[in-house]
């Protein structure tokens, strides 16, 4: 099928396009500039036929034409994966840097294919457990977190701290989407499906061509930290916060390619893929384990207690069954993601 990726430059979305160009399908995916679009280029140019991949040029999603001039240029386009939306914490103005672009990239890329691309079938959203959780209730053990669960995070509290303005970007963005979609009704001819992951980890996509160390995704920036030393003084093992479980980006891309093209009953969906629960002490466990080379700059087993989760009674439950029933994925274990994401960030020099 012919498919629209945005932020193909992004550590998820990298995957995805690797995904959907290993099972043929025909790929348009967008960058922010012509470095980046020339770098991904690149790394296909041996194996895939020109033609299957076009890489174009979206310079802003702040802009409520953003895809316009895209979307009409590229006729008979069957799906779409939204996944360009910031995540990153270097920001002054949370509305600016973080909620205008999430929003706006999400109405944007929703009016210009119900305008102009009658023949999209569906749209795929990647949101996340951050529009999921609610803050309040994280350290409840009676709550449980599911597919049906919204955070109630509100414009009124885009300054309570960087993290709550992501979540908040995201659940804007993620609202915004279904609203649109309920809005329209019949007046348009697809239908949406949000991919609600916690913490991705894994390896980067072709890291030796697109890969830089210094520019690392800021969830596998923690595991870059990690090998650099950046834990080993004391109070350096990070507190896991509340985002205790993950899901290799992998297996998010997965979900992406068979959420879009696959399995058309997860239409009118939200899937929250994950593979269950984490801890930063056992994050730089398996690195000890596995990458001897390392073992100066990890912190010795005795300041990990700190990279634990907390205790059962004071932690939120979460059930993603519904999402696991549909989807099937069998997810990759923390051991093999972790190794993965390590000898990927070797291999750009960690
Ligand atoms: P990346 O930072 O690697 O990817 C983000 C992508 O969005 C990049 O392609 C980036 O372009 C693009 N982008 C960001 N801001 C803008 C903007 N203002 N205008 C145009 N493009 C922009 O992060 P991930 O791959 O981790 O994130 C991908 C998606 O997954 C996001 O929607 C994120 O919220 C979501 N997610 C990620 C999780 C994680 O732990 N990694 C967890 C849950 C959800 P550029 O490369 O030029 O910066």
């Amino acid at each position: 099928a012919k498919v629209l990726l945005t932020g193909g430059s992004g550590f998820i979305a990298a995957h995805i396009l690797d995904q959907l160009l290993a099972a043929g399908h025909s790929v348009v995916t967008t960058v922010r500039s012509a470095a980046k679009a020339a770098k991904i280029r690149e790394a296909y140019l041996s194996q895939v036929a020109s033609g299957d991949l076009v890489v174009a040029i979206v310079p802003e999603l702040s802009r409520a034409d953003a895809f316009d001039d895209l979307i009409k240029q590229t006729p008979g386009l069957e799906v779409v994966l939204h996944t360009a939306s910031p995540f990153h914490f270097n920001f002054t103005d949370p509305q600016t840097a973080l909620v205008d672009p999430a929003v706006t990239g999400t109405t944007s890329i929703l009016h210009a294919i119900s305008k102009y691309a009658p023949t999209v079938r569906r749209v795929v959203v990647t949101s996340s457990f951050a529009a999921i959780l609610d803050e309040a209730r994280t350290t409840d053990p009676a709550t449980v977190f599911s597919e049906a669960s919204w955070n109630p995070v509100t414009l009124a509290d885009i300054h309570r701290s960087p993290a709550t303005a992501y979540r908040l970007s995201k659940t804007l963005a993620e609202r915004a989407a279904w609203d649109f979609v309920r809005d329209q009704g019949d007046k348009i001819n697809f239908d949406l499906v949000t991919i609600n992951p916690p913490m991705v980890f894994g390896p980067l996509a072709h890291p030796e061509h697109v890969g830089e160390l210094e520019r690392v995704n800021t969830s596998n920036q923690r595991v870059a930290n990690l090998l650099r030393g950046g834990w080993k003084q004391e109070g350096g093992v990070p507190d896991v916060g509340v985002a205790w479980i993950w899901v290799d980006a992998r297996d998010v891309a997965a979900a992406h390619v068979k959420a879009g093209l696959e399995v058309p009953e997860t239409g009118g969906k939200r899937l929250f893929v994950t593979a269950g629960k984490y801890s930063n002490a056992e994050l730089a466990r398996i690195v000890r384990k596995h990458f001897p080379e390392y073992a100066e700059l990890l912190p010795g087993e005795e300041a990990l207690a700190a990279g634990e989760i907390p205790p059962e009674e004071k932690r939120y439950r979460y059930d993603n069954s519904a999402t696991d029933k549909l989807l099937g994925i069998k997810y990759r274990s923390f051991e093999e993601s972790i190794v993965d994401t390590v000898k990927s960030l070797k291999k750009i020099g960690a």
